[in-house]
């Protein structure tokens, strides 16, 4: 990368050489990856949105219904005790995954948005009264923002939010000077979806503690790029959904430490999170169960396990350096093309390229990358006031998976160059 272009895209040098990892050989894992798109080759940049599935996920999903189906936890008979000893199997890899203490602080959930709903409802009713504070980012995904505004609704709580500077940082020291004796909740994107962010979390516990309040991460877009240890950063709870990370949709996990899920209330009512049940009093099961009222999504918990074996078979060093090098080098090519705006260039960047591209709406855009078999996202990415804060009505955006290529990133390239020469 040339030292103007590093300046351009203010990004370090390339860490380590892109053909480090077998790129190649992964996406023969994808089946879909091989599709073409109006009669191209599918170039799928829309992974922050959903990602792919491999066939490992799919067998295993499949295999599950066609061999290991029954209800759990109340069976005496083989399949019931099949399917609960691999359901319970499932949160053990999470549990692993994330470095949980133990798997009573695995909550399965049907992913990040009922995750933070979660704990907005159980720990924020139970604990944040009027004139409490909930701290949020200015960068966050709607739903970590819309559950802390039903909950300050409620209690009289106050939302407070943490700017962001002109390139997608959070302003530190604004974050140090909001937090005081009134608020009861820190809650922060650890990866944006819009900007790429990497949100320094380890710091921001660090700082929230000091005064006794409690984090909670949202990491959905993070766990399919990073390695998280949830010990190692401090964090009270961790959000993330199965579907961003080659998983299932409908599934996703809530980590809670300990101690805090056992003193909160169950969020919902229903069969398997009862120990007993009479009409003039209800006991509440042990975690994490108190927690998961209903049948859950079993299917989906094997599956999301099977992704998380897959994806960390392959090694976070090789993803990250391979991740690391695909974004360097798009940010690289995109720099080239006249008039487009990086929108988000955070100190620490993964995953997302956001960009405005002249006066062109991003819709557009969309819509002719999309007749050359490339898929991008284009929108708000519920990430409203991400918008409002650069004074854009929507981004264009370019997101990024284990399986991405620069070969890929060239595609793109070259559909930009197509699109700019329509509206000339
Ligand atoms: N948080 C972030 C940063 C996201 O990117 C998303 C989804 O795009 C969510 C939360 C919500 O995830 P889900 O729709 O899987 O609940």
């Amino acid at each position: 990368m040339s030292e103007a272009l590093l300046e351009k895209t203010k990004m370090g040098p390339v860490a380590c050489p892109i053909d480090f990892f077998d790129v190649y050989g992964v996406r023969d894992d994808f089946p879909i990856l091989r599709s073409r798109v109006r009669g191209k080759p599918l170039v799928y940049l829309d992974n922050a949105a959903t990602t792919q599935k491999p066939l490992q996920v799919v067998e295993a999903t499949r295999a599950y219904y066609e061999k290991q189906n029954a209800n759990i936890h109340r069976g005496v008979h083989y399949l019931s005790e099949l399917a609960t000893n691999k359901y319970e199997a499932a949160r053990e890899t999470i549990a692993g995954f994330l470095n949980a203490e133990s798997a009573r602080e695995i909550v399965f959930t049907s992913g990040t948005t009922e995750s933070i709903n979660l704990v907005a409802y159980s720990f924020g009713r139970a604990n944040i009264k009027a004139g409490d504070e909930v701290l949020i980012s200015a960068m966050e995904h709607h739903s970590n923002i819309v559950p802390w505004q039903m909950l300050c609704e409620q209690t009289g709580a106050k939302l407070r939010v943490i700017p962001i500077d002109d390139n997608g940082d959070i302003i530190f020291e604004e974050f140090e000077t909001l937090l005081s004796e009134k608020t009861k909740m820190v809650a922060i994107v650890h990866v944006s979806n819009s900007l790429g962010t990497i949100n320094p979390i380890k710091k921001i516990v660090e700082r929230a503690h000091a005064f006794d309040i409690p984090v909670l991460v949202d990491g959905a877009q993070a766990v399919s790029h990073l390695k998280v240890d949830v010990q190692e950063l401090g964090c009270d709870f961790y959000a993330i959904s199965s579907h961003k990370l080659f998983g299932p949709t409908g599934i996703g996990a809530l980590y809670g430490r300990e101690s805090l899920l056992d003193a909160m209330p169950p969020y919902q009512g229903g069969g398997d999170m009862i120990k007993s049940v009479s009409f003039e009093r209800t006991t509440y099961s042990e975690l994490p169960s108190k927690f998961e009222a209903g049948t859950p999504n079993m299917a989906g918990a094997i599956g999301m396990a099977t992704a998380i074996d897959y994806f960390t078979g392959i090694g976070y060093d090789k993803l990250e350096s391979h991740e690391d090098a695909v974004l360097r080098y798009a940010h690289e090519a995109l720099a080239d093309i006249p008039d487009l705006k990086f929108i988000g260039m955070a100190k620490a960047k993964t995953g997302v390229v956001s960009f405005v591209l002249s006066d062109i709406h991003p819709h557009d855009i969309g819509t002719i990358l999309d007749q050359n078999g490339i898929a991008v996202r284009t929108g708000h990415h519920c990430t409203q006031p991400v918008m409002e804060r650069f004074k854009i009505p929507a981004t264009t955006r370019a997101s990024f998976a284990l399986y991405n290529t620069v070969d890929e990133v060239d595609r793109l390239a070259e559909g930009l160059h197509g699109v700019l020469n329509l509206f000339k």
